[in-house]
């Protein structure tokens, strides 16, 4: 069995989405080898430039990683110390021209600090990144390859009773994997789908049982541990595993 489909198998032995899982654990290699090793990598600073740094979750989960992992925060502070001498001159140049359109005076300052050419018409450029999160998107890189295993794995009985018994595919990764299925796979697509119509019917009946047992008369009725936890799978089929609220982590009733 190839490495990625090795892999997979693993995963979908796990709680909640595989993809989600995967997804997270490249995140949370990047930001380690971050601070471990690439915070002074020429290229690795280019694209923390690039993005003015790491989206609100990446830039919280590296700050509590060097926290907790280290205590201390050297690591933050010279990728924050970088963003700030981005940014304080395009201010500083706000301050001293304020009427002046924002786009001429970057293009100005772009010649200095090498600011993003274009940028959002509505923003400011200079006050925000010229890339999408670096994580964010290597994540979905990551989660992209393994959809592609799983499309290509679905052939294989052991690989589809494994996915039947796993907690299957969050509404995100549902949609990636089933693009990847669309052209090649008529049967993975059909499969996946026809898969999914039953974990969410389950999920619905739940879901329904949670809600009719708030009712004042059936309040006595108890709760099985799915219904208890259907609130919070909904939730995590639709956006996807959470963090924090140990939905990957933490399946108890
Ligand atoms: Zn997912
Ligand atoms: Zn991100």
């Amino acid at each position: 069995m190839s490495w990625g489909l090795a892999v997979l198998q693993h995963a979908l032995r796990q709680p909640g989405c595989p993809l989600c899982r995967l997804q997270r654990e490249a995140e949370a290699r990047y930001l380690e080898n971050l601070l471990w090793e690439n915070v002074n990598d020429p290229a690795t600073r280019e694209q923390w430039a690039a993005g003015l740094g790491f989206c609100a979750r990446h830039a919280w989960q590296l700050q509590r990683l060097e926290a907790r992992r280290y205590g201390d925060g050297l690591g933050n502070a010279i990728l924050y110390e970088d963003l700030l001498q981005r940014v304080i001159p395009v201010l500083e140049a706000m301050a001293r021209e304020p009427a002046m359109d924002p786009l001429p005076l970057h293009r100005r300052l772009a010649h200095v600090l090498r600011l993003p050419r274009s940028g959002d018409p509505e923003g400011i450029p200079g006050l925000q990144g010229r890339a999408r999160c670096r994580v964010c998107r290597l994540g979905e890189e990551t989660a992209r390859a393994y959809a592609e295993w799983l499309v290509e794995g679905l052939g294989d009985a052991e690989v589809r009773a494994r996915y039947a018994a796993s907690d299957g595919l969050c509404l995100p990764h549902l949609r990636m994997t089933l693009i990847c299925a669309r052209t090649r796979a008529p049967q993975a697509l059909a499969d996946l789908a026809g898969d999914a119509v039953r974990r969410l019917q389950r999920l619905l009946g739940a879901l329904r049982e949670y809600i009719r047992k708030h009712d004042w008369n059936y309040r006595h009725e108890p709760m099985s541990p799915e219904e208890r936890r259907s609130w919070i799978r909904v939730v995590a089929f639709f956006v996807g595993e959470g963090e924090g609220d140990g939905s990957l982590d933490d399946r108890g009733g």
